[in-house]
């Protein structure tokens, strides 16, 4: 399943934009405008709170005479809420920008409602390029929310009409904090914020990767779980759940990734696949398939036309078949006819990888035309149990 809407490329990198992205937009408009008055009042408090400690500041006051009236407490919030995805989007771009300059190739970056992801290429982290890289980003995010409080400063000296020069504050100044909370919220030293990888990098010195980054995903997990409870017990508040679930899922993730790449690394398809395959010809009928299917407990088969591979058959394309039509049909009629392969010598990291992404169980290894074997989700799994062993 793709959540993603592919939006253009900078610096050669596909950026995609999630569908929570998306619904985060409205959604953080009617957060952000519902109550202006009260932000408006928090937004000069830390701004004279920041005046107090540094003499050198003016202290300042937000007219809220234009902001207030009407819809316009939501025109506000979409404006601060793009701002605020344009600022993470710039946090992302740091990360890949680090990362290109190491030679790490940026499969794509994806704005999600959080926060964005970069996919990374295959290889796994190394330690000494982690660091600054990981740092990069957090790093551009307060330079971003020190830049929204410079410019505050300057419209509240511009002088213009003290309603326009209210609404023109509240939103830097309201991107100010939000970019600095980006910057302290990153800091957090758990997966899958940079200071879980600023965590690991620095952990990774001292353990194996896959240990290192074991305890710093199970410190974000277990991160996950106390701000999920706060969430429900505490002060009863959605987003807390929303932020909580999101941190789980990226510290499994992240955990899942770097273990499945340090136990299949060195292995070659052709090390773990099944060679004598059960093959089907594509004249086979369905029910003689179905009957295969009883006999042999295998949910799929290759087709093979004259030596040549020319599909794949599963149960789900039966399923797909109506039980009227299935004893007219053959396997030609129903079988997957484009197919993704892979070569013998192709790594076992890449296949895993080609299986997640495109949510498929298993992938025929070709050499030229034929079929040499064939390679499971399952087969990996147990690989990986073998290797832990
Ligand atoms: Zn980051």
């Amino acid at each position: 399943m793709n959540w993603s809407l592919s939006i253009g490329k900078i610096f050669g990198i596909p950026v995609k934009l999630h569908v929570s992205f998306i619904l985060a937009i409205p959604l953080f408009a009617w957060l952000i405008g519902r109550d202006v008055e009260l932000t408006a009042r928090l937004i000069e408090g830390f701004f004279n709170a920041a005046a107090g400690i540094f003499g050198f500041l003016p202290t300042i006051t937000i007219d809220t005479s234009l902001v207030a009236v009407a819809m316009n407490p939501y025109v506000v919030g979409v404006v601060v809420a793009l701002g605020l995805f344009f600022g993470v989007f710039i946090h992302e771009l740091a990360h890949c920008l680090l990362a290109l300059r190491h030679g790490i190739k940026i499969h794509s970056i994806t704005l999600l409602i959080l926060g964005g992801v970069s996919s990374i290429e295959d290889d796994l982290p190394d330690p000494r390029h982690e660091l600054p890289m990981a740092l990069a980003g957090p790093l551009t995010s307060l330079g971003l929310g020190l830049l929204f409080w410079i410019l505050a400063y300057g419209v509240y000296a511009a002088a213009l009409s003290p309603a326009v020069a209210g609404a023109s504050l509240f939103v830097l100044g309201y991107l100010a904090l939000l970019n600095i909370m980006l910057f302290l919220f990153n800091l957090i030293p758990a997966f899958p914020m940079d200071g879980g990888r600023v965590l690991r990098a620095f952990l990774a010195t001292r353990m194996p990767l896959a240990r290192a980054t074991k305890l710093a995903a199970d410190i974000g997990k277990g991160f996950a779980v106390l701000m999920g409870i706060a969430g429900v017990l505490l002060v009863f508040n959605p987003i807390l759940i929303i932020i909580a679930f999101f941190i789980y899922i990226g510290a499994d993730q992240e955990s899942m990734m770097v273990r499945y790449n340090v136990l299949l690394k060195d292995l070659r398809v052709t090390d773990v696949m099944t060679r004598d395959v059960l093959t089907v010809p594509p004249a086979t009928t369905v029910p003689e398939l179905i009957r295969m299917m009883y006999a042999t407990k295998h949910l799929a088969f290759p087709v093979v036309d004259q030596g040549a591979l020319v599909g794949l058959v599963t149960l789900d394309d039966v399923h797909r078949t109506p039980e009227i039509d299935r004893d007219a049909k053959q396997v030609k009629d129903i079988m997957t006819r484009t197919l993704v392969t892979l070569p013998p010598d192709a790594l076992l990291t890449a296949a895993f990888r080609l299986m997640t992404q495109q949510g498929i169980g298993r992938i025929p290894i070709v050499e030229g035309s034929t079929l040499a074997g064939i390679v499971t989700r399952t087969d990996i799994l147990r690989v990986m149990e073998l290797r832990e062993a």
